[in-house]
Protein backbone atom coordinates (compact mmCIF):
# COMPACT_ATOMS: atom_id res chain seq x y z
CA UNK A 1 0.00 0.00 0.00
CA UNK A 2 1.48 3.38 -1.10
CA UNK A 3 1.08 6.70 0.91
CA UNK A 4 -1.38 7.94 -2.00
CA UNK A 5 -3.83 4.56 -1.70
CA UNK A 6 -5.81 7.31 0.48
CA UNK A 7 -6.17 9.77 -2.55
CA UNK A 8 -6.46 7.12 -5.17
CA UNK A 9 -9.69 5.46 -3.26
CA UNK A 10 -11.09 8.88 -2.77
CA UNK A 11 -10.93 10.00 -6.56
CA UNK A 12 -12.82 6.63 -7.27
CA UNK A 13 -15.37 6.92 -5.08
CA UNK A 14 -16.14 10.67 -6.34
CA UNK A 15 -15.21 12.97 -3.33
CA UNK A 16 -14.73 16.09 -4.09
CA UNK A 17 -13.36 18.48 -1.34
CA UNK A 18 -11.53 15.79 0.23
CA UNK A 19 -9.19 14.74 -2.27
CA UNK A 20 -7.99 18.34 -2.37
CA UNK A 21 -7.51 18.81 1.21
CA UNK A 22 -5.02 15.62 1.71
CA UNK A 23 -3.16 16.39 -0.92
CA UNK A 24 -2.39 20.20 0.44
CA UNK A 25 -1.92 18.87 3.85
CA UNK A 26 -0.12 16.38 2.44
CA UNK A 27 2.23 19.46 0.94
CA UNK A 28 2.35 21.25 3.74
CA UNK A 29 3.71 18.79 5.88
CA UNK A 30 6.05 18.12 3.03
CA UNK A 31 7.35 21.78 3.46
CA UNK A 32 7.56 21.75 6.65
CA UNK A 33 4.68 23.01 7.87
CA UNK A 34 3.26 22.35 11.72
CA UNK A 35 -0.89 22.20 11.23
CA UNK A 36 -1.66 21.45 14.33
CA UNK A 37 -0.55 25.26 15.41
CA UNK A 38 1.38 23.86 17.93
CA UNK A 39 5.07 24.37 19.16
CA UNK A 40 7.43 21.11 18.61
CA UNK A 41 10.44 20.36 20.48
CA UNK A 42 12.91 18.28 19.01
CA UNK A 43 13.24 20.09 15.56
CA UNK A 44 17.08 20.93 14.47
CA UNK A 45 18.17 23.03 17.52
CA UNK A 46 21.15 20.99 18.06
CA UNK A 47 19.91 19.83 21.49
CA UNK A 48 18.54 16.33 22.81
CA UNK A 49 14.89 16.72 23.55
CA UNK A 50 13.31 15.03 26.32
CA UNK A 51 10.17 13.77 24.73
CA UNK A 52 11.89 12.64 21.11
CA UNK A 53 15.65 11.34 22.29
CA UNK A 54 16.41 9.49 25.87
CA UNK A 55 14.90 5.80 24.55
CA UNK A 56 16.64 5.81 21.05
CA UNK A 57 19.99 3.81 20.40
CA UNK A 58 23.19 5.32 20.69
CA UNK A 59 24.18 4.83 17.18
CA UNK A 60 20.99 6.16 16.12
CA UNK A 61 21.15 9.31 18.19
CA UNK A 62 25.19 9.48 16.67
CA UNK A 63 23.93 9.91 13.11
CA UNK A 64 21.03 12.06 13.75
CA UNK A 65 22.85 15.13 15.23
CA UNK A 66 26.33 14.28 13.63
CA UNK A 67 26.44 17.04 11.02
CA UNK A 68 27.37 14.54 8.34
CA UNK A 69 24.48 12.48 7.97
CA UNK A 70 21.44 14.57 9.38
CA UNK A 71 20.87 14.74 6.10
CA UNK A 72 19.96 11.12 5.88
CA UNK A 73 17.33 11.13 8.62
CA UNK A 74 13.34 10.61 7.47
CA UNK A 75 10.39 11.23 8.98
CA UNK A 76 7.60 9.13 9.26
CA UNK A 77 5.27 9.39 5.95
CA UNK A 78 2.71 11.81 6.01
CA UNK A 79 -0.76 9.90 7.48
CA UNK A 80 -3.68 12.17 7.75
CA UNK A 81 -4.55 9.92 10.43
CA UNK A 82 -1.47 10.90 12.37
CA UNK A 83 -2.23 14.70 11.60
CA UNK A 84 -5.32 14.81 12.78
CA UNK A 85 -4.33 13.20 15.83
CA UNK A 86 -2.01 15.48 16.69
CA UNK A 87 -4.22 18.27 16.15
CA UNK A 88 -6.62 17.45 18.21
CA UNK A 89 -4.21 16.77 20.66
CA UNK A 90 -2.36 19.62 20.79
CA UNK A 91 -5.97 21.52 21.15
CA UNK A 92 -6.80 19.71 24.19
CA UNK A 93 -3.46 20.57 25.39
CA UNK A 94 -4.58 24.47 25.06
CA UNK A 95 -8.76 24.03 26.62
CA UNK A 96 -6.40 22.47 29.53
CA UNK A 97 -4.10 24.58 30.05
CA UNK A 98 -6.05 27.97 29.48
CA UNK A 99 -8.38 26.42 32.40
CA UNK A 100 -5.40 25.00 34.86
CA UNK A 101 -4.62 29.20 34.24
CA UNK A 102 -8.09 30.49 35.29
CA UNK A 103 -8.23 28.33 37.96
CA UNK A 104 -5.08 30.03 39.64
CA UNK A 105 -3.52 26.51 39.46
CA UNK A 106 -0.66 27.78 37.24
CA UNK A 107 0.95 30.63 36.43
CA UNK A 108 0.96 32.14 32.74
CA UNK A 109 4.88 32.14 32.52
CA UNK A 110 4.49 28.41 33.88
CA UNK A 111 2.50 26.81 30.83
CA UNK A 112 4.68 25.30 28.12
CA UNK A 113 7.32 26.83 30.29
CA UNK A 114 11.20 26.15 28.69
CA UNK A 115 14.74 24.76 30.14
CA UNK A 116 18.00 23.80 29.48
CA UNK A 117 20.10 21.92 31.27
CA UNK A 118 23.79 22.41 29.21
CA UNK A 119 25.54 20.85 31.10
CA UNK A 120 23.77 17.14 29.09
CA UNK A 121 22.87 19.15 26.16
CA UNK A 122 19.10 18.79 26.68
CA UNK A 123 16.12 21.06 25.90
CA UNK A 124 12.96 21.06 26.50
CA UNK A 125 9.23 22.44 27.46
CA UNK A 126 6.84 21.57 30.49
CA UNK A 127 3.31 21.71 29.74
CA UNK A 128 2.12 22.98 32.86
CA UNK A 129 4.06 23.79 36.99
CA UNK A 130 1.13 23.33 39.32
CA UNK A 131 1.38 25.59 42.43
CA UNK A 132 -0.39 23.12 44.42
CA UNK A 133 -1.23 24.19 48.01
CA UNK A 134 -0.11 21.58 49.92
CA UNK A 135 1.95 19.78 48.44
CA UNK A 136 4.16 22.91 46.47
CA UNK A 137 5.03 22.68 42.89
CA UNK A 138 3.69 19.93 40.70
CA UNK A 139 5.12 19.18 37.22
CA UNK A 140 1.84 18.35 34.66
CA UNK A 141 2.54 16.59 31.59
CA UNK A 142 -0.63 16.23 29.56
CA UNK A 143 -1.17 13.30 27.35
CA UNK A 144 -4.26 13.06 25.01
CA UNK A 145 -5.09 9.05 24.37
CA UNK A 146 -8.09 7.36 21.96
CA UNK A 147 -10.75 5.45 23.59
CA UNK A 148 -9.29 2.49 23.36
CA UNK A 149 -6.03 2.98 24.39
CA UNK A 150 -7.47 5.50 27.29
CA UNK A 151 -8.52 2.59 30.07
CA UNK A 152 -5.72 0.33 29.38
CA UNK A 153 -2.62 2.87 29.69
CA UNK A 154 -0.33 2.80 32.60
CA UNK A 155 2.50 4.43 33.27
CA UNK A 156 4.96 4.23 29.13
CA UNK A 157 8.62 4.06 29.50
CA UNK A 158 8.81 6.99 27.37
CA UNK A 159 6.92 9.43 29.62
CA UNK A 160 8.98 8.03 32.45
CA UNK A 161 11.63 9.59 30.47
CA UNK A 162 10.41 12.89 30.00
CA UNK A 163 9.05 13.02 33.09
CA UNK A 164 12.16 12.38 34.99
CA UNK A 165 14.06 15.34 33.06
CA UNK A 166 11.42 17.73 33.17
CA UNK A 167 11.58 17.59 36.74
CA UNK A 168 15.38 16.94 37.28
CA UNK A 169 15.42 20.72 35.28
CA UNK A 170 12.99 21.95 38.17
CA UNK A 171 14.83 20.15 41.01
CA UNK A 172 11.37 18.51 41.66
CA UNK A 173 10.69 14.65 42.34
CA UNK A 174 7.29 14.44 41.78
CA UNK A 175 4.82 14.99 38.44
CA UNK A 176 1.52 13.57 37.00
CA UNK A 177 0.39 12.46 33.74
CA UNK A 178 -2.61 13.82 33.57
CA UNK A 179 -4.35 11.90 30.84
CA UNK A 180 -7.10 12.58 28.30
CA UNK A 181 -9.43 10.65 26.52
CA UNK A 182 -9.42 12.27 22.51
CA UNK A 183 -12.71 12.24 22.25
CA UNK A 184 -16.28 11.80 24.07
CA UNK A 185 -16.61 11.21 27.17
CA UNK A 186 -13.41 13.23 27.74
CA UNK A 187 -12.25 11.10 30.13
CA UNK A 188 -9.29 12.48 32.53
CA UNK A 189 -7.15 10.70 34.68
CA UNK A 190 -4.08 11.70 36.65
CA UNK A 191 -0.66 9.29 36.68
CA UNK A 192 1.70 10.14 39.32
CA UNK A 193 5.41 10.06 38.04
CA UNK A 194 8.44 9.79 40.52
CA UNK A 195 11.66 11.22 39.28
CA UNK A 196 14.05 8.13 38.30
CA UNK A 197 17.41 9.05 39.03
CA UNK A 198 18.96 5.80 38.04
CA UNK A 199 17.21 5.94 34.69
CA UNK A 200 18.34 9.83 34.61
CA UNK A 201 21.67 9.02 35.04
CA UNK A 202 21.57 6.11 31.97
CA UNK A 203 20.09 8.54 29.36
CA UNK A 204 22.23 11.21 30.57
CA UNK A 205 25.42 8.93 30.19
CA UNK A 206 24.22 8.10 27.03
CA UNK A 207 23.98 11.93 25.98
CA UNK A 208 27.52 12.20 26.80
CA UNK A 209 28.41 9.32 24.86
CA UNK A 210 27.07 10.66 21.92
CA UNK A 211 28.33 13.91 22.08
CA UNK A 212 31.90 12.26 22.64
CA UNK A 213 31.38 9.90 20.02
CA UNK A 214 30.82 12.72 17.40
CA UNK A 215 33.54 14.85 18.41
CA UNK A 216 35.74 11.81 17.68
CA UNK A 217 33.45 10.64 14.68
CA UNK A 218 33.37 7.57 15.87
CA UNK A 219 29.97 5.68 15.74
CA UNK A 220 28.40 3.63 18.64
CA UNK A 221 28.45 -0.53 18.08
CA UNK A 222 25.16 -1.21 15.69
CA UNK A 223 21.81 -1.50 17.62
CA UNK A 224 20.36 -4.36 14.96
CA UNK A 225 21.10 -6.44 12.77
CA UNK A 226 21.21 -6.07 8.92
CA UNK A 227 17.77 -6.79 7.35
CA UNK A 228 15.91 -7.26 10.39
CA UNK A 229 12.61 -5.56 11.00
CA UNK A 230 14.14 -3.08 13.04
CA UNK A 231 15.99 -1.50 10.06
CA UNK A 232 13.05 -0.20 8.25
CA UNK A 233 11.28 1.74 10.78
CA UNK A 234 14.79 3.30 12.33
CA UNK A 235 14.90 6.88 11.26
CA UNK A 236 18.81 7.00 9.96
CA UNK A 237 18.60 3.37 8.64
CA UNK A 238 19.95 5.67 5.16
CA UNK A 239 22.95 6.73 7.22
CA UNK A 240 23.73 3.20 8.74
CA UNK A 241 22.94 0.09 6.86
CA UNK A 242 20.91 1.56 4.23
CA UNK A 243 23.69 4.17 3.06
CA UNK A 244 23.46 4.63 -0.41
CA UNK A 245 27.31 3.88 -0.84
CA UNK A 246 26.76 0.79 1.16
CA UNK A 247 26.19 -0.35 4.86
CA UNK A 248 28.46 2.03 7.16
S1 LIG B 1 19.84 0.92 11.23
FE1 LIG B 1 19.93 -0.42 13.05
S2 LIG B 1 22.09 -0.36 13.71
FE2 LIG B 1 21.75 1.39 12.33
S3 LIG B 1 21.25 3.09 13.73
FE3 LIG B 1 19.32 2.19 13.01
S4 LIG B 1 18.75 0.72 14.61
FE4 LIG B 1 20.95 1.19 14.91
Amino acid sequence: MTIYDNLLKRLANQEIVLPMLENQMRAAVRDGADLHGGVWEGRGDGYFHPSTHPLMGERQLYYLFHPDTQKFAVDEPFSLEREMAAGVGTSLHEILQRHLVRTGLVKPENVEKMFTIEEHHVRGRIDAIVDHLTRGPIVVEIKSRTHFKFAKTELLPKWEAQLSIQLDSQGLETGIILMVESGYPFRMREIPVARNDALLSEIYSKFDRVREAIALNRAPIYCCAPNSPTVTTCPVRFACWLHPDGPR
